[in-house]
């Protein structure tokens, strides 16, 4: 099957995702042949209809593509180069990567690195791509020989995977917060110097003990709160995801007396130059040796189910998708 196709009759209409035997394609300059795409949080939030994250129909879903140039008119791609996108607007406001074929615009490509196989890419997509922009955000202001440790929430998820493994690689002592300590092993071979249940990041005092040298949240809310109340001075706070709630319940307190930065990550809208640097970046610390537990294979009439799975929590780690 080709490619699954989001479809709406018009905006009071349910959403039909399906597999469509026709192609269809969106306009734009470079046409891709897609081997992998992957599952992203967002994806999944899509594929199940449990948040409105299409912004145009029909349109294919999947916020990641690897694959190869089979057609260009830019000056700047050539058929037969190795290309990814991770973010960009695929699969919200412009077709995306579960198809075998897609046309995207010149300018949000971004060449495979050389170390890399589309697997990998794919292994890596959105979530690596997140984690690298959090490590590095982590990277300006922290030393690995911090004498605290690093904090990692939803570390058994995409984002946290890739960043218990960056971080470890770097030389930081991490800790894994986890909602699954039935993983500890698994999140311990990654990189993990302590998993603790994501339960006991709590207290609602203004300022709490001093815990963390700095904190990767992918969950938000009462989670988020307690760490950053928590988190040292002239600590770092990288927040990108909000799986366990939108809200903060903290003070001015960790800012304005402890002189903690707490860092906003976005990797969809990074500037290209920003995302072509994260990409040399996941590619140099992606250790596919650490990675390789935490990752699954689906073939894409199997995307609908995973997802599903994804977020009733029963799938770890990446989940890549295979058009080939
Ligand atoms: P995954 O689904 O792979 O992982 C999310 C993890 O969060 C789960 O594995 C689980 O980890 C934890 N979790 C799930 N539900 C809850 C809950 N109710 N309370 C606390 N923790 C929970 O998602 P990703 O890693 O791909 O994405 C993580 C977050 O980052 C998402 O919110 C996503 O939207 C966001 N994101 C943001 C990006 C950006 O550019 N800002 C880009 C990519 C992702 P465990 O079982 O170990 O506790």
């Amino acid at each position: 099957m080709p490619q699954l196709l989001a479809t709406r009759v018009d905006n009071n209409s349910p959403i039909h995702i399906q597999l469509n035997d026709d192609i269809h394609l969106d306009s734009g300059d470079v046409t891709i042949a897609v081997s992998h795409s992957a599952i992203n949080y967002k994806d999944a939030l899509a594929l199940c209809n449990r948040a409105p994250i299409f912004r145009t129909f029909p349109i294919v879903p999947g916020i990641d593509l690897a694959g190869t140039i089979s057609a260009s008119t830019s000056p700047h791609w050539r058929v037969g180069q190795d290309v990814v996108i991770a973010g960009r607007g695929l699969g919200e406001r412009r077709s995306g990567g579960y198809s075998t074929v897609s046309r995207q615009p010149a300018d949000i490509l971004t060449a495979r690195p050389a170390t890399l196989s589309a697997f990998d890419a794919m292994a890596i997509g959105t979530a690596g791509m997140t984690a690298a922009l959090c490590v590095q955000a982590i990277q300006a202001r922290v030393a690995p020989t911090h004498t605290l440790p690093v904090l990692v929430t939803g570390a058994s998820g995409g984002v946290g995977m890739h960043a218990i493994s960056m971080l470890k690689q770097l030389g930081y002592t991490v800790v894994a917060a986890t909602g699954r300590l039935a993983l500890t092993d698994q999140l311990t071979q990654l990189g993990a110097d302590q998993v603790i249940d994501r339960t006991t990041i709590a207290g609602d005092r203004p300022l709490e003990r001093e815990l963390w040298s700095a904190v990767i949240d992918t969950v938000g809310g009462d989670i988020a709160s307690a760490a950053i109340r928590s988190t040292a001075y002239a600590g770092v706070v990288a927040m990108c995801g909000n799986a366990g709630g939108t809200h903060l319940n903290i003070n001015v307190f960790p800012l304005i007396l402890r002189g903690i930065q707490i860092a906003g990550i976005d990797s969809v809208s990074a500037p290209q130059a920003v995302v072509d640097a994260a990409w040399e970046f996941a590619a140099t610390h992606y250790d596919a040796t650490r990675l390789q537990h935490m990752l699954t294979t689906v073939p894409l009439t199997n995307t609908i189910a995973a997802a599903h799975e994804l977020l009733a929590s029963q799938r770890q780690g990446r989940c890549v998708v295979s058009l080939t």
